[in-house]
């Protein structure tokens, strides 16, 4: 299926006109696709991921959209596989589940349900659950092992659709996927449409000065279309007819927020954590077009940091690897210079092991191969797990070879510790 793509030149949230590109990137190929040779991962078709800003109201997001049916499709991430995911989602269900008390058996409706982890304490629990996720494979899968899954995107036909068949819902999630449409109007319309007069609706998103304070460039890639804060949040939900009332600072993905939001004037107070989020983020100058400028030059900087070692590795002739065929690999290979340096990427995921990654075309090979061909460096691709792949490689580590960690700065690992070089 040819991919299509648009650049949008509004805010995504306030429609605003005044946008501005904050960092300038280079074009990346669509994450999450590994080839049967080579050439076909080198020819793969790649699409812009400068970030912009609205001047308006503080949004930072991509305004290039790869259409959604591209990107979800045939999407094969299971939230289950992820280490850590079915126990946060646990606990963020009973979190709900005692803090907003939705009346026993009411419905519970997950937007981006993915495999179902977020739904399956509460139908546990008792309740009508009811998934949505465009991702056609593991929506069948959910249905099959009991967490009945809608195959689509979500709209307002569709919210409409589901509260006339089904009722209210007293609680609505969107944890996998705030970040990830460019719709969010018609969203935000969907999700006022399916609330019942109390309900709650719950999301997780990545935190924009998590983003900037760890410099997670690893996570601008096309899925990501917004990185949210929590200034333009609250204007966004009161337009369409919602409030923010409680915000929460998480570690998953290295620093995300959980949000609860209300119909706008339904009676729970606002809670003081998001007095205190907005007040960070102002004295951080989170809403200003130089504070996001700034990010770009130490983006620009680990870049020049990093390819400078990258020409210093092939000049002595050595050997690099890459650890983990993660979504975020070829996002690091590209914005980080380190094109044509990867020999073989390491990786044991069925799926993946003895395809090319799409970009480089690099091969991938099981993790049992880094110590048979002990590479001189072997870069950390599956940035998020860093501390686990150094922690758990040390017959690597003992004989000879190096880590190479790329955010927030970068470091080269040996055997006793960080190396300078
Ligand atoms: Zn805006």
């Amino acid at each position: 299926m040819p991919v299509t793509a648009y650049h949008r030149d509004t805010c995504r949230l306030c429609d605003s006109p005044k946008v501005e590109r904050v960092v300038s990137l280079a074009p990346i190929p669509l994450s999450e696709n590994y080839c049967a040779d080579a050439q076909t991962g080198r020819d793969a078709e790649r699409f812009p991921v400068d970030v912009y800003m609205c001047a308006d109201c503080g949004h930072v997001m991509q305004l290039d959209v790869v259409d959604a049916g591209s990107l979800w499709d045939s999407y094969t991430y299971f939230s289950a596989d992820a280490k850590g995911m079915p126990e946060h989602f646990r606990k963020v269900a009973s979190d709900i589940r005692s803090r907003y008390q939705p009346a026993a058996g009411s419905l519970v409706i997950d937007i981006g349900s993915n495999d179902g982890s977020l739904l399956r304490p509460f139908l546990e629990a008792g309740h009508a659950v009811l998934g949505i996720d465009p991702a056609r494979e593991i929506a069948r899968a959910a249905t099959e092992a009991g967490i009945e899954t809608i195959p689509a995107l979500m709209s307002l036909e569709l919210a409409q659709r589901i509260r006339a068949e089904r009722g209210p819902a007293q609680v609505v999630c969107m944890f996998n996927a705030f970040a990830h449409a460019d719709n969010m109007g018609e969203i935000a319309d969907g999700i006022r449409t399916l609330l019942a007069p109390d309900g709650v609706f719950v999301f997780e998103a990545q935190y924009l000065l998590d983003i900037l304070d760890g410099v997670l460039i690893a996570t601008i890639f096309h899925e990501h279309m917004s990185h949210h804060s929590v200034k333009p949040l609250v204007r966004f939900l009161d337009r369409h007819g919602l409030e923010l009332i409680d915000i929460e600072r998480v570690p998953i993905q290295h620093g995300s927020i959980v949000g609860a939001v209300q119909l706008k004037g339904a009676g729970r107070p606002v809670r003081d954590s998001v007095g205190a989020l907005l007040a960070l983020e102002a004295s951080r100058g989170a809403d200003r077009i130089d504070t996001m400028k700034a990010f770009g030059a130490r983006v620009a900087q680990l870049k020049e940091r990093t390819s400078a070692l990258a020409r210093s590795w092939k000049e002595q002739g050595l050997a690099v690897a890459g650890y983990g065929a993660a979504r975020s690999g070829p996002t690091l290979i590209s914005q980080l210079g380190l094109t044509g340096t990867i020999d073989f990427i390491v990786d044991d995921h069925p799926q993946k092991v003895n395809r090319y990654s799409s970009g480089d075309g690099i091969l991938i090979l099981p993790t049992a191969e880094l110590c048979r061909r002990m590479p001189a460096y072997t870069v950390i691709l599956a940035w998020v797990h860093s501390a686990k792949i150094i922690e758990s490689n040390r017959e690597y580590l003992e004989r000879g070879g190096r880590f190479v960690v790329l955010c927030p700065e970068t470091r080269i690992v040996g055997k006793d510790g960080d190396v300078q070089v």
